[in-house]
C-alpha cells in the first residue's frame, strides 16, 4: 500500500482518537449495548490486495445495516432490474425505521437500504432462492473469503426479542402487497441477515468488489456487471447514510453504508475499500467517530468522488 494513504490512515486515527468520544450504543438492541464504547478501528484495502489498519479493526462486531448491501447485491443478481418494481431509488429523509412514508408511497419504500426496503429484500430473496438464509450467508462467504462465516445467534435473537418496529413495517408493507411471503419469515431471515460479524479488515476486502466493477479482487470473480455495480454505488452515495446521507456525501464525498453496529464502509472507485468502526452512534444513527475520520481521510488524501 501506498505510504501516503498509510500516513494517512494513521494521522486520522490518532487524530479521531484524541477526541472526546460523543454520541451513544445502540441499545434498543440490547446485545449490541454489550460492546466496549472506547474500540476504535480503521482498515484500507487496495485494489492490488495491499491493506492496513490500525486499532481495533481485527475485533469482529455486528455490521448490521451494512448487510444490506450485501442482500441488495445478491437480490439484482438473482433478478436485476425486477428490483425496482418493488422499492423505490431515493433518499427517505426520515429515520432508518420510519413507517410514515410507506402510507404515502402505498407500501413501495424509498429505497433498500432503509429497514421498510431491506425487508422487501429479503422477501425477494425468499421468493428466488430455495433457501434464503443458507444462499446469502454462502454468497457472503464467497465474497469475504471467510468460508465458517455465520448469523450471531445472540445479536438476532436480541433483536427478534425486540424488533417491534420491524414488525409491524413488515406486517404494514404486506397490507399493501408488497410482501409475497409469511411476514414471520421474511422477518426471521432480516433479523440474521443483520446478525453477521466481521472485522474492519474483513468488512473492507469484502467491499473491494464494489471498487472494481463488481469484480472481486482475490480470485477475478464477476460477482455483478459494472451497470450493476455503479447503481449500488449510487444508493450508497444518496441513501447509505439514513437520514445523513448528504452530509457524508458533504464531508466525505465517497458511496459508503453505515450500521447502527457502530460501522461504517466506504469506498474510492478504482482504488480502495475502507472500514471504520466505533460503536457511539451520533443522534442520526451513525458512527460518530467513524464518520469524522473517514473525513480526515478524504480531505487529507484530497481524493474523494468529486
Ligand atoms: N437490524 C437493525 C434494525 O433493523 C438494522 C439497523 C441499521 O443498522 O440501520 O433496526
Amino acid at each position: 500500500m501506498k505510504t501516503t494513504y498509510k500516513n494517512i490512515i494513521e494521522n486520522a486515527y490518532n487524530l479521531t482518537k484524541s477526541l472526546e468520544n460523543s454520541g451513544k450504543l445502540a441499545t434498543y438492541i440490547p446485545e449490541l449495548a454489550n460492546v466496549n464504547p472506547s474500540n476504535l478501528g480503521v482498515h484500507m484495502t487496495t485494489l492490488d490486495g495491499t491493506h492496513f489498519g490500525m486499532g481495533n479493526h481485527q475485533d469482529k462486531f455486528s455490521i448490521q445495516s451494512i448487510a444490506k448491501v450485501l442482500s441488495l447485491t445478491l437480490a439484482v443478481k438473482l433478478i436485476g432490474d425486477k428490483v425496482w418494481q418493488r422499492i423505490d431509488v431515493e433518499p427517505s429523509g426520515t429515520k432508518f425505521d420510519s413507517l410514515l412514508l410507506l402510507e404515502t408511497y402505498k407500501g413501495i419504500p424509498r429505497n433498500p437500504f432503509v429497514n421498510s426496503g431491506a425487508i422487501v429484500i429479503c422477501d425477494i430473496l425468499l421468493t428466488y432462492c430455495k433457501n434464503a438464509k443458507i444462499e446469502f450467508l454462502e454468497f457472503v462467504r464467497d465474497l469475504s473469503d471467510i468460508p465458517d462465516l455465520n448469523y450471531s445467534d445472540e445479536i438476532a435473537d436480541s433483536e427478534k426479542a425486540t424488533g417491534y418496529r420491524n414488525v409491524a413495517l413488515c406486517n404494514f408493507i404486506k397490507s399493501f402487497g408488497n410482501i409475497k411471503n409469511e411476514p414471520v419469515d421474511v422477518l426471521d431471515f432480516y433479523f440474521d441477515m443483520c446478525s453477521i460479524e466481521m472485522t474492519c479488515q474483513q468488512l473492507s476486502q469484502t467491499f473491494t468488489f464494489l471498487a472494481n466493477g463488481g469484480i472481486k479482487i482475490s480470485d477475478g470473480k464477476k460477482i455483478i456487471s459494472k451497470s450493476k455495480c455503479k447503481r449500488i454505488n449510487a444508493l450508497m452515495l444518496t441513501c447509505g447514510f439514513y437520514d445523513e446521507s448528504g452530509e457524508f456525501a458533504f464531508k466525505v464525498g465517497l458511496p459508503g453504508k453505515s450500521g447502527v453496529g457502530g460501522g461504517i464502509v466506504a469506498l474510492y472507485p478504482h482504488n480502495y475499500a475502507i472500514a471504520v468502526w466505533s460503536p457511539k452512534l451520533n443522534p442520526n444513527g451513525n458512527s460518530f467517530r467513524g464518520m469524522r475520520l473517514l473525513e480526515e481521510v478524504t480531505t487529507h488524501s484530497e481524493l474523494s468522488i468529486f
